[in-house]
């Protein structure tokens, strides 16, 4: 048999290039790797040597032999993703090294943002020696989303922060925490300063605009994961957690990660890294069931397979789908099917289950309003076999989940409809002069818009890291070749 990769996948391929043997896919180069949940070891092909499982950041991948009950599921996973023949080479993609022709030394690169865009950044500028790194970040503590977002139950995942420490703690590296590039720096300081300047400032948690959505009640699921983390702008932020419903509008795996901290016993989030504060809070929940609603049907959710999966193995919290709006479900998909058997298994179990999470679909907000503390929200039925019907929720606590989007930084030209800065391979490109703007480069959700997983930042800070490197070799960074605005 074979190494599984299980659900704590981060996508950063580290794996690929270790595999001796290619047997790990998609790898970077191949185009589905962009839009795939997660990497999956071929059965077939695996020769068991294990190199995989030291190059993995986040202890995602593990030894057949090793599996527990709730991830012998990940066999199947990881063998049907091969079950259409595939071709591919004999050995993984080689990615040259990057090396230095100028000799200008050192380089100097300022990056702005310490998520993991920036860290994977610092860490590609590492392969060339003579190098100094500064990050910039706006808050007390590094690292982004990959601390003040990754579940504090995800354990796996958050082992990410160990390899951003190795990286901060390399003497060419400095993090400057509490420096917001903007307010307390410009762009032009930097852009006089450093030979380039790596723009890694993420995006942030879309807004829901309906009736009634800015009101008290109303918050959003980043939000609420960055309270539970310990983000210092939001640690005297107050959720009420006395109603025993709580709904979730949208369904991607943010979503899911909030309904499982809602419905998780305490007691088990206790020896993780979640904030005192929080823990206190959920200790004196009173919450007993979280909607999470979809405006489309089940094969539309944006959650991945693997996080449904470790969602529904929790043994202690009833999962409930409406066994009706499954089966309008006709296409087929593997979370779907999850989704059946969930389904098919929950209503005997539910009376015996003190919380539970309710996936609903085709439900699309309206408005919400109020009446004293708890908040309904109005949603219109939408799919195949909608009548004009609308359906009420009536919760203490609205959590929104609709996604990110960035946003501007001052200095650099801006699309406002992707929410990105104008690139090409991480150069930013002037579009009304359609110019690069020497020495400046994004990477990230910044550079690509807020889709993948952390790792997916590793690949994309390759590229960027490349063109920067190029650049530097060309003599563009230097002297009079550097324009320093826009
Ligand atoms: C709630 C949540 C949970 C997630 N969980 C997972 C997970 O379990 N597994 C997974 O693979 N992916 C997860 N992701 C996705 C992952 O976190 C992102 O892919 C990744 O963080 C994006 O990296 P980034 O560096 O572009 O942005 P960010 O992580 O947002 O980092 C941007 C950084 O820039 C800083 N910054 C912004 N503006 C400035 C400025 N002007 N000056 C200085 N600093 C600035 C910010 O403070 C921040 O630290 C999650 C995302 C969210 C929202």
């Amino acid at each position: 048999m074979s190494h599984v990769v299980t659900e704590s996948c981060c996508n950063d391929a580290s794996c690929v290039y270790a595999c001796p043997v290619n047997c790990i896919h998609p790898t970077p180069d191949e185009a589905d790797y962009h839009t795939a949940e997660m990497l999956y070891i071929d059965p077939a092909a695996c020769v068991d040597c294990g190199a995989c499982v030291a190059a993995c950041p986040v202890g995602a991948i593990k030894p057949h032999t090793e599996l527990d009950d709730s991830r012998q599921v990940f066999l199947s996973v990881n063998a049907e993703f091969y079950r259409e023949p595939r071709s591919r080479p004999l050995l993984a993609p080689f990615v040259p090294p990057l090396t230095v022709s100028t000799r200008h030394a050192p380089l100097r690169v300022a990056i702005v943002g310490s998520g993991p865009a920036g860290m994977y950044t610092a860490e590609e500028l590492l392969t060339v020696a003579d190098v100094r790194v500064d990050l910039f970040e706006r808050l007390d503590a590094p690292y982004g989303l990959a601390r003040f977002g990754v579940a504090p139950d995800h354990r796996e995942v958050r082992k990410i922060l160990r390899l951003f420490d190795r990286i901060r703690d390399d003497p060419r590296v400095r993090v400057l925490c509490g420096v917001e590039i903007g307010r307390d720096r410009t762009y032009a300081d930097l852009a006089a300063t450093y030979d380039a300047v790596v723009y890694a400032v993420g995006a942030v948690g879309r807004r829901l605009d309906i009736p009634g959505s800015a009101s008290a009640g109303v918050a959003s699921a980043p939000d609420f994961a960055a309270w539970y983390n310990g983000h210092p702008a939001l640690k005297n932020r107050v959720f009420d957690l006395w109603h025993p419903r709580v709904v979730i509008i949208g369904n991607g795996n943010v979503a899911l990660d909030v309904a499982r901290i809602l419905v998780t016993d305490p007691e088990r989030l206790a020896s993780t890294s979640i904030s005192p504060y929080a823990l206190d809070t959920l200790r004196r929940s009173g919450v007993e069931e979280v909607v999470v609603v979809g405006r489309r049907g089940p094969a539309d959710a944006v959650y991945t397979l693997a996080e449904l999966i470790g969602l529904q193995s929790n043994s202690e919290v009833d999962f409930v789908v409406a066994a009706e709006e499954l089966a309008r479900e006709q296409r087929p998909d593997a979370r779907v099917e999850l989704l059946r058997k969930v389904s098919a298994r929950s209503e005997p179990s539910r009376g015996d289950r003190p919380r539970r999470i309710v996936l609903r679909h085709h439900l699309s907000p309206t408005r919400i309003t109020h009446t004293g503390q708890i908040s309904h929200v109005e949603f219109r039925r939408t799919g195949p076999t909608a009548a004009e019907q609308v359906e009420s929720i009536s919760a203490g606590l609205i959590l929104t989940a609709i996604g990110h989007h960035g946003r501007s930084v001052a200095g650099l030209p801006f699309d406002h409809a992707a929410g990105v800065v104008p690139n090409e391979h991480g150069r930013v490109v002037d579009p009304a002069h359609r110019r690069i703007v020497t020495g400046t480069y994004v990477v990230g959700w910044i550079k690509r818009g807020p889709t993948g997983f952390i790792g997916t930042n590793k690949t994309c800070a390759q590229e960027t890291v490349r063109a920067l490197i190029d650049d530097y070799n060309a003599g563009k960074l230097t002297g009079a070749a550097r324009e320093l605005t826009v």
